[in-house]
């Protein structure tokens, strides 16, 4: 059997790699001392934390979900939960998503706002928008923009929305049409078609449940950090310095990275791999709390009075996540990196009483593109495949990915270039 090395292993690795498995000899390297990336979590004296944000799953993609539900029992393995997210805003709690529910705004804003989208109404002007900051005004007025559009996303991606390009957003955001919106505060008919308006969660230990099955049979070798990649003269590839030599590697990593790891003398992909090195992105800072009892999926937080951007209530997605507490618990989310003292008090400015069990910062959390990003990314993966290298994932494609798109890349990538 050829040998391909996985060098990552969060979704992406162990999607790619289950795919491969029966028919390749596969070898996951993890440079972390634990396998699952992002969505590893730990117990903190029995509480279960994501280490990164909080993670349920859903698809839209059946072929996803078909592969998916392959590996676990849907009925007696999962908790299937609605949705029901809330905004804080104006000292008021807001339905999700908020253009459903402008009529819980003051009735001056919603004035404006109705006003507003009126006017869009009329101009029906939806294929010029050249960046997402016009893209979100356009559909929904500059007053929305300027009271939750704008501070929302400003915070969460920590950059200047204007730059982000509007290709970013396909498939990612479902855009309501401006008289669903409407009607839907007419009707008070409330958030359907959302990917995540209903999910699924593991009953018992939350993503790590999702790692821990689809790692079962493969071969992981963890602490094992790749730091170079060369060709050898019969073509095969050599990780390390002849510490592995395989057929094919499917890269998960950072592609920003890559530059210093691959040692191949060809200068277009060098060139390529240089290109691609600058991106940025956002980490967050992410604290397990207790919490007093709500029926909240997730609160945002738009407002800039607050540091933190959002609270996932994990301890509301299975009661199993609470075990070794007495209340209920949940993981307070902050864009960027902050010190443990300065979370603590913004801590006391959220709701529920919030005391912090402990402390996670992921430098890489979330991806920015730009302009040329897609391109430059292309480009880079159709230099890389005549020597076998593939990219996969978040961070290796940089893609906006949620775990069932990284499942669709796995799936798209074998087809394409393992059948
Ligand atoms: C706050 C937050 C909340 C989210 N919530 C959801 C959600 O509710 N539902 C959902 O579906 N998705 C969610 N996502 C998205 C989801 O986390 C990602 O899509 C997914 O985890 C990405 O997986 P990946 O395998 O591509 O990357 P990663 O999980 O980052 O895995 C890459 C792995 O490669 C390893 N690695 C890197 N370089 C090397 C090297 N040189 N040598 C060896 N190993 C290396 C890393 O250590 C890492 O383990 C969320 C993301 C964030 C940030």
């Amino acid at each position: 059997m050829k040998k391909v090395a996985v060098i990552g292993s969060g979704i992406s690795g162990l999607s790619i790699s289950r795919m491969l498995n029966n028919r390749y000899q596969v070898e996951i390297v993890e440079k972390n001392p634990k396998f699952g990336g992002l969505i590893k979590c730990e117990r903190i004296n029995g509480i279960l934390f994501h280490r990164v944000g909080g993670h349920v799953f859903n698809s839209r993609n059946h072929m996803v979900l078909d592969w998916f539900w392959k590996h676990f029992d849907q009925e007696k393995e999962f908790l299937k939960a609605t949705r029901n997210a809330k905004i804080v805003l104006l000292e008021k709690l807001i339905g999700y998503p908020i253009e459903n529910f402008l009529y819980q705004l003051p009735e001056e804003k919603m004035k404006v706002i109705v006003n507003e989208l009126l006017e869009l109404l009329k101009e029906n002007n939806t294929d010029s928008y050249k960046n997402f900051k016009d893209f979100l005004i356009g559909n929904f007025g500059e007053e929305l923009y300027k009271l939750y559009f704008g501070p929302y996303n400003s915070k969460i991606w920590n950059t200047d929305l204007a730059a982000v390009p509007l290709q970013w957003l396909d498939g990612k955001l479902p855009m309501p049409k401006l008289n669903e919106v409407i009607l839907s505060n007419i009707l008070k008919k409330e958030e359907a078609n959302m990917v995540h308006s209903s999910f699924f969660y593991p009953r018992r230990d939350g993503s790590q449940f999702i790692v821990n099955r689809l790692s079962e049979g493969l071969s992981i070798n963890c602490s094992y950090t790749v730091e170079s990649i060369s060709v050898q003269a019969d073509k095969k590839l050599s990780i390390n310095k002849n510490d592995k030599v395989v057929d094919s590697i499917v890269f998960c990593g950072d592609v920003r990275e890559l530059h210093k790891i691959i040692q191949i003398n060809d200068n277009a992909l060098q060139h390529a791999l240089q290109n691609v090195s600058g991106l940025i992105s956002n980490g967050t800072s992410n604290v397990l709390c207790e919490t007093d009892e709500n029926d909240l999926s997730w609160l945002y937080l738009p407002e800039d009075k607050f540091k933190a951007h959002r609270i996932i209530y994990t301890g509301n997605f299975s009661e199993t996540n609470n075990e070794g507490s007495k209340r209920k618990t949940c993981v307070v989310e902050f864009s960027g990196k902050h010190a443990e003292t300065e979370i603590l008090e913004e801590l006391k400015l959220l709701p529920g009483n919030l005391k912090a069990l402990a402390f996670n910062y992921e430098a890489n959390s979330y991806i920015i593109q730009h302009q040329t990003t897609r391109k430059d990314i292309a480009l880079l993966k159709s230099l890389l495949k005549p020597y076998q290298i593939f990219l996969l994932g978040r961070f290796a494609e940089w893609e906006y990915y949620n775990m069932d798109k990284c499942i669709e890349a796995s799936m798209e990538l074998e087809k394409e270039s393992f059948n």
